[in-house]
């Protein structure tokens, strides 16, 4: 799993930042994004409801999160979330 992870990272070196405005995961839409500190993609998205959700790229790749925390009702895997 933490290989995986690693791997993931890099692959995400490559990615254009700029080409993710836009993009819509379920619910969220990216509006601004950004590389953090651990080399990870932080994306700032609206939600359909109208709130900003801030979170990684990841996050909403894999759809562990599909929106704000309004719709938990679509979030179909359960975990990860203290
Ligand atoms: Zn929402």
């Amino acid at each position: 799993m933490v290989l995986g992870k690693l791997l993931i990272g890099i692959k995400m070196n490559r990615i254009d930042i700029a080409t993710l405005i836009g993009q819509q995961f379920s619910l969220l839409k990216i509006k601004e994004a950004w590389r953090n500190e651990n080399n990870g993609i932080m994306v700032k998205c609206l939600c359909d409801c109208g709130q900003q959700w801030t979170g990684t790229l990841n996050a909403i790749k894999t759809l562990k999160t599909q929106s704000c925390g309004c719709r938990w009702d679509i979030v179909r895997e359960r975990g990860g979330l203290g």
